[in-house]
């Protein structure tokens, strides 16, 4: 199958409509991530999306709709909490888990009754959203626990001659995966950190908890998600919390290597004669933006990346710190 990429016009969106209809799935840009979408009410679109990732049959997908989309179409329940949420970030990085009202596709939960959706920002997934005026589930537009795609190149790289068309949208300005927030309790509860932060979300409703999984035996895990290896480059991974260490483990390797660290690291790698270093950002919405790309340019570049960890730890951090911890584990969390 040919791979075509083309940029967002009446005519590329309408081609993404009939292969949408035709129970095909495709590449679109959001502000976050690229998703690889398929129609939600269709049940080979939606298992044709776990096959092309290779992603694991019990990681759920999140429903994607346009701003005016009645939600009430898809969920059973949406409590007071949900609306304010709702009008304080929509559209944005947020997914919301609502009871579902079974009327997707089975498999996009996975056999939970719970159903995560999220009203994009992008202007682009937006009038793809609106052209084909159903709910799209789209994962991010990567192999599976490969790292996440902020470009169109990211999901060619993936998936040519595997996907039929990929409408390019620009890079990815936000970086990392939405905040996944569960709404079916008594007070939203954070399942998986991002650019919408705990903070955010207390300011407006007032209280945010944040799940932290336990893996004692018989739990049921509420994000299936948290528990896989994710966003790993092909290459070696180290991540250290002092500079010194991450030079001197630098300087051992006799392989090609680079290090990864904050704006202000860099000028010590550099002075110490490290070869390559990438530099992550200043900020938390910076490092966010350039963390995806960097671990794409470091699997083509080296054989060792070396982290060193940013020092902030709090709001969007935690949501890039996530990330990057995964990219640096070696395994999925042991059940
Ligand atoms: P991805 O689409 O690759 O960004 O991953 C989707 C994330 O949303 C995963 O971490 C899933 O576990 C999570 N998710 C999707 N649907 C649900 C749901 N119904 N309940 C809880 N988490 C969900
Ligand atoms: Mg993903």
């Amino acid at each position: 199958m040919q791979t075509k990429i083309e940029k967002i016009t009446p005519e590329s969106l309408r081609e993404a409509k009939n292969l949408i209809d035709r129970g095909e799935v495709v590449a679109i840009p959001t502000e976050t991530v690229y998703g690889l979408g398929g129609n939600a009410f269709d049940d080979n679109a939606v298992k044709k999306i776990f096959e092309v990732k290779g992603r694991p049959n019990d990681n759920p997908l999140i429903a994607h709709v346009h701003l005016d989309y009645d939600l009430l179409k898809i969920v059973d329940y949406d409590p007071p909490y949900a609306k304010k949420l709702r009008e304080a970030f929509l559209p944005g990085p947020l997914t919301l888990v609502y009871p579902s009202k079974g009327k997707v596709s089975p498999f996009v939960s996975c056999g939970l009754d719970t159903l995560a959706v999220r009203v994009p920002a992008h202007e682009g997934a937006q009038a793809f959203l609106r052209e084909v005026g159903i709910p799209i589930v789209a994962p991010s537009a990567n192999l599976s626990r490969h790292v996440s795609p902020t470009s169109a190149l990211h999901v060619y790289n993936d998936f040519a001659g595997k996907i039929p068309l990929i409408l390019d949208g620009g890079e990815c300005e936000g970086g990392i995966e939405s905040t996944v927030c569960d709404c079916t309790g008594e007070v939203p509860t954070i399942l998986r950190p991002g650019l919408v932060t705990r903070e955010m979300i207390a300011s407006v409703v007032g209280v945010c908890e944040v799940y932290t999984p336990d893996f004692k035996a018989g739990e049921k895990v509420k994000s299936p998600g948290v528990l896989y290896k994710h966003y790993a480059p092909k290459c070696r991974v180290k991540s250290f919390l002092r500079k010194e260490d991450a030079l001197a483990y630098y300087a051992s390797l006799d392989c090609s290597r680079a290090v990864l660290c904050e704006n202000l690291e860099t000028e010590f790698f550099r002075k110490a004669g490290c070869e390559r270093v990438y530099d992550l950002g200043e900020t938390p919405a910076q490092m966010a933006t350039n963390l995806y790309g960097l671990l794409r340019k470091a699997e083509e570049e080296c054989d060792e990346l070396v982290v060193l960890e940013p020092r902030e730890k709090e709001g969007v951090m935690q949501g890039v710190l996530n990330r990057l911890r995964k990219a640096c584990a070696s395994e999925d969390i042991k059940r």
